[in-house]
């Protein structure tokens, strides 16, 4: 690798993923899927002198065809079938008084693997709804490539994320439904993640000139996403996208103009606390934002100081639009005022949207009347659902804790 004297260790010295990539779309026989995260497009531009915050979707998605990509297709369209599936599973754990609440989010894998490892008794309060990506991943290599007949072994499908544990996500051992859907061993539901900061180095290397590029659309199918999917790229984005969604299934109504612009959720605050009554019903949510408060949160819930019935937690302060693959210009980091930049860039974009909730977006309703049937259908549970295991034991302290968890834990250790 280039960098073999100036990087001590071998992972650096290792070939990045999207130069893996650019081999894949060497291969004539390959299809190359682009996908694209909701926060990637509020920070690109700053590689290329923006405006922090700047909304760079077109520019984004035609240097993306012009890297290659056989089709660009836009991860918001998966946030919205996360919402569908999360926001369901939530209304069923509350009416049916389920044992597991609060239900919390699981589309931060950091999040689930700090869950796994450190309060593993708290497995079954994790949503079984895969990340965007992960359901992403799996309608393309089943409902796309069935709906557009092609072969889902030659379909390389990249996603570009602010995540970099997204790229030990896809790796989850039971990341591989669309596998075992489609009967090709070894087949992935998705098979690179290439940071923000990775595609502009990219886009730098093929001398693309980003400002003078025209844009370009997402392709259809699963290129469309809802307001809800844009915000999920933020703190509190995906419990504003799952509530919008979840009074819907409870009232059968458009979500109030509050709900539309559920301020308790938003910023930068390290816990946001919200109770909402939908009907009857009282529903008390929060939404957290870094590993410390999380931590401090669980206590209290271990303790029963505090309860409610649907948590969002993500790692990184400002949620994904502060991820660790996203650029950190000019001095090395990312402020506060940055990220509040970019997630202004995400609701801007939201108001200016006249789908706001997932369950309006017509590429989502076919998604389902075609393939999926319902949420939470056998089809939705056996490709769009996942499961988590103990981690306890990396602790080295031994597995009493994970006596507490599903017997299946047990085969962790
Ligand atoms: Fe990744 Fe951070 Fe987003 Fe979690 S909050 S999914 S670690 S970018």
């Amino acid at each position: 690798g280039q960098c073999a004297v100036a990087c001590p260790t071998q992972a650096i010295t290792q070939v990045e993923d999207y130069q893996k990539v650019k081999e894949e779309i060497q291969n004539p026989e390959k299809i190359v899927i682009f996908n694209t995260a909701p926060a990637v497009r509020v920070a690109l531009g700053e590689e290329f002198g923006y405006e922090v915050g700047s909304y760079v979707e077109d520019k984004m998605v035609e240097s993306l065809r012009k890297l290659g990509g056989d089709y660009v297709f836009d991860i918001t369209f998966g946030a919205d079938m996360t919402i569908m599936e999360e926001a369901n599973e939530l209304i069923d754990r509350i009416l049916n008084k389920s044992e597991n609440l609060p239900q919390f989010t699981s589309c931060c894998p950091s999040w689930v693997k700090y869950v796994e490892t450190f309060y593993p008794e708290f497995i079954p309060n994790l949503s079984t709804t895969k990340s965007p990506i992960g359901i992403q991943g799996a309608a393309i290599k089943t409902y796309f490539a069935k709906k557009e007949n092609i072969d889902p072994s030659k379909i390389v499908n990249v996603t570009i994320t602010p995540c970099t544990s997204k790229k030990y996500e896809i790796k989850r051992p039971e990341m591989n439904d669309s596998s075992r859907f489609n009967n090709i061993d070894g087949l992935r539901d998705n098979d690179y993640i290439i940071t923000t900061k990775e595609l502009a180095k990219w886009i730098k290397e093929e001398n693309i000139d980003f400002d003078s590029l025209n844009g370009s659309q997402f392709d259809n199918i699963m290129g469309l996403g809802s307001g809800a999917g844009i915000i999920f790229g933020n703190t509190g984005g995906v419990m504003e996208a799952a509530v919008r969604t979840a009074y819907n299934i409870l009232t059968g109504e458009r979500p109030t103009k509050e709900l539309l612009d559920f301020k308790p959720v938003r910023g930068l605050e390290g816990v946001k606390e919200a109770v909402l009554q939908i009907d009857e019903k009282v529903i008390k949510v929060a939404a957290v934002q870094t590993t410390k408060n999380a931590e401090v949160l669980m206590e209290k819930l271990k303790s029963k100081e505090v309860n409610y019935h649907f948590i969002e937690v993500m790692t990184c302060k400002g949620g994904c639009i502060g991820g660790a693959g996203q650029p950190k210009q000019p001095k090395k980091r990312v402020t506060d005022e940055m990220r509040l930049k970019r997630i202004d860039g995400l609701y801007n974009k939201d108001a200016g949207i006249k789908i706001k909730c997932s369950h309006e977006n017509p590429d989502v309703i076919k998604a389902y009347e075609e393939f999926f049937e319902n949420p939470l259908s056998h089809k939705s549970h056996e490709l769009l659902h996942t499961e988590f295991e103990s981690k306890y034991y990396m602790l080295g302290r031994g597995n009493d804790k994970v006596d507490k968890v599903n017997g299946k834990s047990q085969d962790a250790i």
